[in-house]
């Protein structure tokens, strides 16, 4: 706690705090957490440390989250709404 107080202090720099977050993520990696689930395969992700968004790859491998990237998942996350739905739909018409 001592360290980070005197860190606060000695810099009134916030861009500088950025950086060195920034820093701690590319020596020990991000630490993402799911922010929403796409389907049984896709998921996006948020950094916890400096908010960097990611998704992951057909091999599950975590990519930066860009623009285009987002489209994708909202279409592949309203395509998977739509199968469970009928999916739901028709398995009930089945069972009566
Ligand atoms: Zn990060």
């Amino acid at each position: 706690m001592q360290d980070i107080k005197s860190y606060a202090m000695n810099t009134d720099n916030t861009t500088f705090g950025l950086e060195k977050k920034h820093y701690r993520c590319t020596l020990l990696g991000h630490r993402y957490v799911e922010t929403k689930k796409i389907n049984l395969h896709f998921s996006e992700y948020e950094c916890k440390i400096c908010k960097t968004q990611a998704t992951n790859d057909s091999r599950g491998n975590k990519i930066v989250l860009t623009t285009e990237l987002k489209e994708i998942n909202e279409t592949l996350f309203y395509l998977n709404l739509k199968k469970q739905f009928l999916s739901r739909f028709y398995f009930h018409k089945k069972e009566r």
